[in-house]
């Protein structure tokens, strides 16, 4: 019987494939010169280069571990040439979940966050979505304009986690904000298939 075969093959490797893979496509966005393109590619590739194209946005795709699971990241490295700060309806339909990031360096950068969040709200008409909030360049103390309270105090008002980085020295804090907002989608998305299963008695 030919479906008992398809059957047979099929499911098992169905529920694999539930599993053991996991996406989450990332838009990372924030202000022009925060370090979005340092930082997107010091995830992907474990290196620093000082320069990015500043007019082009780029759309990476990324195989990694995150807690012993195969995760499947797309990063998506905006450009913000105006007031939405990358922030535009086509991109937050596509995303899995949002990188808020500013520069800790920069107390306009972190000033212009509650607007892009105002505008994340609005486009998504309220529909919740995982973000995490990042405050990048630390390792320039000297020139710090936003203290490591203010960011972690946006942050509980956003419901969302917080972490100071540096893309230009240092890896782990940048692949950690990367996993901790890959493990927000995950959870997001348990969460929405327990009600959909819920309602739906599927
Ligand atoms: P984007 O416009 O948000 O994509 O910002 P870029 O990634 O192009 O970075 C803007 C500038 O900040 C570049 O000159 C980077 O070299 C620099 N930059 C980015 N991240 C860091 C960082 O963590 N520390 C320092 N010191 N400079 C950084
Ligand atoms: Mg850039």
């Amino acid at each position: 019987d030919q479906s008992g075969i398809q059957g047979g093959t099929l499911r098992p490797y169905l529920k694999r494939k539930k599993s053991s893979f996991a996406e989450t496509k990332v838009a990372v966005l924030g202000p022009h010169g925060v370090g979005k393109s340092a930082l997107s590619v010091r995830f992907l590739t474990k290196r620093f280069i000082g320069e990015y194209d500043q007019s082009a946005e780029s759309k990476y795709k990324y195989t990694t571990n995150v807690d012993g699971e195969t995760m499947i990241f797309e990063v998506l490295d905006t450009v913000s040439e105006n007031e939405d700060c990358g922030a535009r309806d086509d991109v937050l339909r596509w995303t899995d979940c949002i990188m808020l990031v500013y520069s800790v360096v920069s107390r306009k950068s972190f000033d212009a966050i509650p607007e892009l969040k105002k505008t994340i709200e609005e486009s998504r008409k309220g529909a919740s979505i995982p973000m995490i909030l990042i405050g990048n360049k630390r390792d320039l103390a000297h020139m710090r304009e936003v203290s490591t309270e203010e960011g972690e105090k946006l942050a509980v008002e956003y419901g969302c986690p917080f972490l100071e980085v540096s893309a230009s020295e240092d890896v782990d804090t940048v692949t950690e904000a990367f996993h901790k907002v890959s493990r927000e989608v995950i959870e997001f998305k348990r969460r929405s298939r327990t009600f959909i299963d819920r309602v739906f008695g599927a």
